[in-house]
C-alpha cells in the first residue's frame, strides 16, 4: 500500500511547557509538524512511557515511518507460567497486566530531507480509554528518568531525591509527569546509577582480601596500620587492625591527656566495630587520635588495640578516658593502662554524663528517688570530683563530639560497603576534620575582629589577642561603652 505524508498539519508554538507538549503527543487530534532535532531531544523523551513501537519502515529516500501503540494495548496476554511444571505452593505471587485495554495508535514520520518530524493519528485509531496520569503510573518517561539520574548521582536519600525532583520538575513545567514518581523507583534508579560508582567500595572477593585491600589503601594514604588478632580461651579469635595518620598520633600525644573513646557499628557489611579515639586541641577543635576495627567487641581486643596505639605513640599518656557506659571499654582501658599499680601515671575512666543520666533516668521511675540519686552522683562520684577541680574536664562532660563524628561517617556508608568502603569514608571525614581544625588554629592567630561601635584604637589593642578572646573582649568593650 502506498502511503503518503499528510498535508493538513499544524506547527506547535515554540514556548510550550513540557506538560503541554506531553498532552499534544498523548491525544493526537491533528497532525503535528516539529523540527527533527527538537522532536528527538525535547518532545519524544517526554512521552516515551506512553507509546511503544508497533512497527517501523525505512523508505528508499531515507525517511522513516514508525507506528506506535499505547502501552496499554499490550496485545500479548501475560504468561501465567501455567504450563511449567512448578508445584502451586512454590510459585511466586506475581502480578499480571490485562491486555488490550486501549487501542490508541499514532504514526510518526522522520522526514530526513526536510529535517522535520510529523506526528499523526494512525488510520482512525480510537482515543485512549484512560488518562495520561494512568500512563504515567504504568511507567516513567525517559525525561523523568533523566531527571532522577541527574539527582541520584549526588547520593542523597531516595525520599529526598523524590521530593527534590517533584519540586524541580514543577518549575520546569513537568510537574504533572512526575506526580506519580515513587520512592522505590527512585531507589532503583539510584542503585543503577550509583552501583558502578561504588564498586570500589564494596569488595566482593571475601573478608580476607577486603582486609588486605583496606590495609594497603590506608598505607597508601599515609596511615600507619597494624593488623592483630587475639585468641580467647574458647578457641575463638578476634581479628582487627589499628590505623592512624601521623598527624593524628601527633595530636594524641599532645592533647591525649583527656581521650574520648567510642565504638560504632553499621559502617561495613561484616559489621566489624569501628573504635575511634578523639582529642581536643588547644584551640578547642576536636579531632581523631586513632581508629581501630575489630571483628568482635571484647575487653581483650580493646586493650590489645590500645596497647598497639600506645606503642606507636609512646608519649601518649592519658590521664582520663571519657566514654559512654561500656563495661568492655572500661575494662580494656584498665588493662592497657594499669596506672600507679604498674608504676605509671594514674589513668581514670570517666563516664559520659549524658549516657549515665539516660540510663539512670530510664531505670528510676520515682521522681524523689531520681532527685536523690542525681544529687548523690554529682557529689560522690570520684570522677566528678576530679571534674570539679579541672577546668578542662568541667567543659567536656560527654562523648557527643565523637558521636557526631561517627554519625557524619555513617551518612556516607551503606550496608553493601566492605571494610575498604568504610576506609574510604573514614579517610574523607578525617581529612575534613583535620582541615577544619587547621582553619581554627590559623584563625586563632590571624583572624581580626571588626566591630561596629567600638573605637578604632581599642579595636587595634584587641587585635593583639587570639581570635576567640577578641570576641569576648569586643563584647566587654561594647558593654562598657554603652554604659558611658
Ligand atoms: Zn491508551
Amino acid at each position: 500500500m502506498e502511503e503518503t505524508v499528510p498535508s493538513d498539519t499544524i506547527t506547535p508554538p515554540e514556548d510550550l511547557t513540557p506538560d503541554e507538549k506531553r498532552s499534544l503527543l498523548f491525544n493526537v487530534s491533528c497532525s503535528l509538524e516539529i523540527l527533527m532535532k527538537d522532536f528527538d531531544k525535547d518532545w519524544w523523551p517526554l512521552v516515551s512511557n506512553i507509546w511503544t513501537q508497533w512497527n517501523s519502515h525505512t523508505q528508499v529516500n531515507g525517511n522513516v515511518r514508525k507506528v506506535f501503540a499505547c502501552r496499554f494495548t499490550k496485545h500479548r496476554v501475560s504468561s501465567t507460567r501455567s504450563k511449567e511444571n512448578i508445584p502451586n505452593e512454590k510459585r511466586r505471587v506475581t502480578k499480571i497486566r490485562p491486555s488490550k485495554i486501549c487501542n490508541a495508535k499514532i504514526r510518526v514520520w522522520w522526514l530526513v530531507s526536510l529535517k522535520i518530524v510529523k506526528v499523526e493519528r494512525y488510520n482512525n485509531s480510537s482515543e485512549h480509554t484512560h488518562s495520561l496520569l494512568e500512563s504515567d503510573r504504568l511507567k516513567r518517561s525517559q525525561a523523568t528518568r533523566t531527571l532522577v539520574e541527574k539527582e541520584a548521582v549526588k547520593n542523597y536519600s531516595p525520599p529526598a531525591i523524590t521530593s527534590a525532583i517533584k519540586e524541580y520538575a514543577s518549575k520546569l513545567g513537568l510537574g504533572a509527569s512526575v506526580s506519580e514518581l515513587k520512592r522505590k523507583e527512585v531507589a532503583n534508579i539510584k542503585y543503577k546509577v550509583r552501583g558502578p560508582m561504588e564498586a570500589h567500595l564494596t569488595c566482593n572477593s571475601g573478608l580476607r582480601s577486603d582486609i588486605s585491600e583496606s590495609v594497603s589503601f590506608l598505607i597508601e594514604k599515609g596511615y600507619q596500620v597494624e593488623n592483630y588478632c587475639v585468641s580467647h580461651q574458647s578457641a575463638k579469635t578476634t581479628k582487627g587492625f589499628v590505623f592512624a595518620h601521623p598527624k593524628q598520633l601527633e595530636k594524641l600525644q599532645r592533647h591525649g591527656w583527656l581521650t574520648l573513646i567510642d565504638s560504632t557499628h553499621k559502617t561495613n557489611k561484616y559489621d566489624w566495630r569501628l573504635f575511634t579515639l578523639y582529642v581536643r586541641d588547644t584551640y578547642g577543635s576536636w579531632d581523631v587520635g586513632a581508629h581501630f576495627f575489630v571483628s568482635n567487641e571484647d575487653c581483650d581486643t580493646v586493650s590489645e588495640a590500645l596497647k598497639i596505639i600506645r606503642s606507636k605513640c609512646r608519649q601518649w599518656s592519658p590521664r582520663y578516658f571519657l566514654l559512654d557506659q561500656s563495661g568492655i571499654e572500661a575494662k580494656g582501658i584498665k588493662k592497657a593502662f594499669p596506672g600507679i599499680s604498674a608504676g605509671e601515671q594514674q589513668c581514670d575512666v570517666i563516664l559520659c554524663v549524658v549516657h549515665v543520666m539516660r540510663t539512670w533516668m530510664t531505670k528510676i521511675y520515682d521522681k524523689k528517688t531520681r532527685d536523690i540519686m542525681n544529687a548523690a552522683m554529682h557529689k560522690r562520684t570520684k570522677a566528678l570530683w576530679a571534674r570539679q577541680h579541672s577546668p578542662l574536664l568541667l567543659q567536656v562532660t560527654s562523648t557527643n563530639p565523637l558521636e557526631s563524628y561517627h554519625n557524619e561517617l555513617k551518612r556516607l556508608t551503606s550496608f553493601s560497603h566492605g571494610l575498604i568502603g568504610a576506609a574510604h569514608n573514614i579517610i574523607n571525614v578525617d581529612c575534613k576534620k583535620r582541615s577544619e581544625s587547621e582553619v581554627t588554629a590559623f584563625d586563632f592567630h590571624t583572624k581580626k575582629i571588626s566591630a561596629y561601635g567600638v573605637d578604632n584604637d581599642i579595636i587595634e589593642e584587641i587585635h593583639k589577642f587570639p581570635f576567640p578572646l577578641q570576641r569576648l573582649l569586643v563584647e566587654e568593650a561594647r558593654a562598657v561603652m554603652s554604659r558611658i
